[in-house]
C-alpha cells in the first residue's frame, strides 16, 4: 500500500454530526447577516417575508427564509447588469465568473472572490483525494474551459499533487490520443460521454481496458454516475472504476463527489448546506426519501446562495460512512424536476427506466423516451436498442419482458419500441433522453 495519508484533512472529514451542525449554524448565521446587509436583493427578500438574521437560532429555523431560484438569479442579473443585486461585493474584489445559460438560454454569471476561489478548489482537492486521487496520478481535465464551472476543477487536481493534463472539450480522436500517449490514469466526463468515448475507442482499434491507463473516471452532469447498472456498463468497457460527482454552476463545478467506497456522494458540508424538500409543500422530507435538493452556501461572499431550488431530485444519508467519513451522502441524483414525467398519476424519471434497459443482456443501453398525448392521457414510449444477438422472432419476447420489468419497478406499463443496434443517435455531451411531443402541436 501506498505511504500517503488516507484522508484529505481528517478532522474535518470526521467530525460528529453534532459537531458539523455546530460549525454550519455559526457559519449561516454569518452568511446571513452578511447577505442581509450587503444585498439589496436579500434585503428586500428577507423583508417580505418577515424575518431577520437574527431569528436565526438553529439550522431549523432556516425553512423560515425564502427560497431563491434560477429564474430570479436570471431576472436580477437583467434588472441590473451585470451581477444582479444578489452579489454582495464590489466588481473590483471578483477575479473569476463562470457562466450557464441551463435549459431556457440566458446565461446567468456565478461570480468568485479570490477566497471564494481558493476555497472552491480546496476542496475540490479534497474530494479529489477522496476518490483515490494521488500525486502519483496523471489527471487528464476532458472538461469544457469556456465559462464552464468545471474548468477550474483541475487546480484541484494540481492541489492534489496529481500531473495535470489540461485538455479540455476536444474532438474525441484527439482525446483518446493524449490518454494513451501520456498515460492518463484518471479523467472526467459525463456518463454519456465515458460510454461514447469508449466506443469510439474500440472502433479505432484501441481496447480502452487493455490499451489505455485509466483507472478512474469521474462522471458529472447525468444521473448515469449513480445508476449501478449504468456505472458496471462503463467500468467493464473502460476497466476502471467510475465515480459520480454533483455541482451546480451557480454554486461550484463540485459540490459533492464519491469517496473509494462508492456508496453515495459525500458532501463538502462545510461550504454547503443541504435541505431536500418536497417540491409541492417546501416541507424537509425524510432521510431515504425523494425529493428536491435545495443548497446555502456557507463561505461565499462573491453572490452568496440561501436556499436555492436546484430542481434536482435526490435522497440522502447522515451514516457514517465506510471510508469513516461523517458527512451527509447523496444516493445520486434521480432526475431532474423538469425532467419527472407523470404518467397515468405515476411519478416516472428517465433514470429509473435507464436501469432497467441498462440491465438488460439483450440490450446495447442506449434508449430514449418519446412522449405524447393519446386521448389527454400522458403516453409514454420506450425506444432501445436490442443487442447483436437477438434474431427478429425474438424481439415480441424481449419487448414484453422490459414492460413487465417497468410494471413491476416504475409501476407504469409504457410502449415497448424496440430498434436495431447502432440507430438511436449517441451523445457526445448531455444525453437527449426525453423528447416531449406534447408541447409540439
Ligand atoms: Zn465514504
Amino acid at each position: 500500500m501506498s505511504n500517503f495519508k488516507k484522508y484529505w484533512d481528517e478532522e474535518l472529514e470526521t467530525m460528529s454530526r453534532e459537531e458539523v451542525k455546530a460549525y454550519q449554524l455559526k457559519l449561516l448565521k454569518e452568511t446571513l447577516e452578511f447577505s442581509y446587509n450587503r444585498s439589496p436583493y436579500y434585503k428586500q427578500a428577507f423583508d417580505k417575508a418577515g424575518v431577520a438574521p437574527g431569528d436565526l437560532k438553529s439550522l431549523e429555523d432556516l425553512k423560515k427564509f425564502p427560497t431563491i431560484n434560477k429564474q430570479i438569479l436570471r431576472e436580477r442579473q437583467q434588472a441590473i447588469p451585470d451581477f444582479g443585486d444578489i452579489a454582495c461585493v464590489p466588481e473590483e474584489e471578483m477575479v473569476y465568473m463562470s457562466a450557464s445559460s441551463g435549459s431556457t438560454g440566458v446565461p446567468t454569471a456565478s461570480p468568485f472572490t479570490a477566497q471564494d476561489f481558493e476555497d472552491f478548489q480546496d476542496f475540490e482537492a479534497r474530494l479529489f483525494w477522496s476518490s483515490g486521487m494521488r500525486p502519483t496520478d496523471r489527471y487528464c481535465h476532458a472538461l469544457n474551459f469556456t465559462l464552464f464551472v468545471g474548468g477550474p476543477d483541475v487546480i484541484g487536481a494540481q492541489k492534489v499533487g496529481a500531473l495535470s493534463i489540461w485538455a479540455g472539450a476536444i474532438p474525441s480522436e484527439r482525446l483518446l490520443q493524449i490518454l494513451e500517449q501520456w498515460k492518463a490514469t484518471v479523467t472526467w466526463t459525463t456518463p454519456s460521454y465515458a460510454w461514447y468515448l469508449g466506443e469510439t475507442a474500440k472502433e479505432h482499434g484501441i481496447d480502452p481496458a487493455k490499451d489505455l491507463a485509466v483507472k478512474k473516471i469521474f462522471v458529472a452532469g447525468e444521473p448515469g454516475g449513480s445508476i449501478p447498472e449504468t456505472r458496471e456498463a462503463i467500468e467493464q468497457l473502460w476497466g476502471a472504476e467510475v465515480y459520480d460527482y454533483y455541482g451546480l454552476s451557480d454554486i461550484f463545478g463540485a459540490c459533492a463527489g464519491m469517496c473509494e467506497e462508492r456508496e453515495g456522494l459525500h458532501w463538502a458540508e462545510d461550504h454547503i448546506l443541504v435541505e431536500v424538500i418536497d417540491p409541492d409543500t417546501g416541507e424537509e422530507v425524510a432521510e431515504g426519501e425523494r425529493g428536491e435538493l435545495v443548497l446555502t452556501s456557507l463561505k461565499k461572499k462573491a453572490r452568496p446562495l440561501i436556499r436555492f431550488r436546484t430542481a434536482d431530485i435526490v435522497s440522502y444519508t447522515t451514516e457514517k460512512c465506510r471510508c469513516g467519513r461523517t458527512s451527509m451522502r447523496l444516493h445520486g441524483i434521480h432526475g431532474r424536476l423538469d425532467d419527472m414525467l407523470i404518467i397515468k398519476g405515476v411519478n416516472v424519471f428517465p433514470s429509473d427506466i435507464e436501469a432497467i434497459i441498462r440491465n438488460n443482456k439483450d440490450m446495447t443501453g442506449e434508449y430514449r423516451l418519446r412522449v405524447s398525448e393519446k386521448k389527454h392521457m400522458t403516453h409514454l414510449v420506450v425506444e432501445a436498442e436490442h443487442g447483436r444477438h437477438i434474431a427478429a422472432n425474438q424481439l415480441a419476447e424481449l419487448g414484453g419482458s422490459i414492460q413487465k420489468e417497468c410494471m413491476k419497478i416504475v409501476g407504469i406499463k409504457p410502449e415497448i419500441k424496440l430498434v436495431n443496434p447502432g440507430e438511436l443517435p449517441r451523445a457526445t455531451h448531455k444525453a437527449k433522453r426525453v423528447i416531449d411531443e406534447r408541447q409540439l402541436g
